[in-house]
């Protein structure tokens, strides 16, 4: 069964390739001949995951999936949210944003957070959302040079490592990506 999966991250298409195996045949925006970018006006993360999936199902007609992810902090309201990659200005820098995030709390006494992502599918007739949480606390400074976004200040419960001291295999076994796509692939299974 083809399916497209809504984004321009190869690195991502090809994580999901592996765990559906070759029953699936996953597509990226590109190879489905979409080249603009995707619309993600919303204000919540489902929202943007379905406009996402939508406008690539309207333009390809084939099932699609797409993904949205953020750090959620609870002293900030649970903020940046779905303005992760922006929180510190529209550059999108991991530095900038670490930087500002640390400014945020530093009159905090919690320091709970939690990375979140969802997962929208839809092959036009029904509408699906998937999500996964990976709960843990930001350290007052960074630590580790693997990843991305938070990841050298972010460290999940049960472990001392942020998720940049993890191997990325380490990473992959818990994280909030990892546990939407599980749902996901649960789903995609049973059709
Ligand atoms: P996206 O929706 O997967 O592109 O994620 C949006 C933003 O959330 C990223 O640019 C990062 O700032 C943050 N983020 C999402 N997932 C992670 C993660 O696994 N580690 C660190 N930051 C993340």
């Amino acid at each position: 069964m083809k399916l497209l999966f809504a984004t321009n991250n190869r690195h991502k298409i090809e994580e999901v390739q592996a765990l559906t195996g070759s029953s699936f045949q996953l597509t990226g925006l590109a190879e489905a001949g979409i080249t603009e970018e995707l619309p993600e006006t919303g204000n919540t993360m489902q929202a943007n995951a379905l406009q996402k999936a939508r406008y690539a199902f309207e333009k390809c007609g084939l099932p699609c999936f797409a993904d949205d992810s953020g750090l959620e902090v609870e002293a900030l309201d649970m903020a940046p949210g779905v303005y992760s990659a922006r929180y510190a200005g529209p550059q999108k820098s991991d530095s900038d944003n670490m930087d500002k995030l640390l400014r945020e709390l530093e009159n905090k006494t919690s320091r709970r957070a939690q990375f979140r992502t969802v997962i929208a599918f839809t092959d036009g007739k029904q509408y699906l959302f998937f999500e996964g949480i990976v709960k843990g606390s930001i350290i007052s400074e960074r630590r580790g040079s693997n990843g991305f976004g938070y990841d050298p200040l972010f460290v999940p419960d049960g472990f001392e490592k942020t998720f940049a001291e993890m191997q990325p295999s380490e990473k992959n076994a818990l994280s909030h990506r990892a546990r939407a796509m599980e749902g996901f692939l649960v789903f995609l299974m049973k059709r």
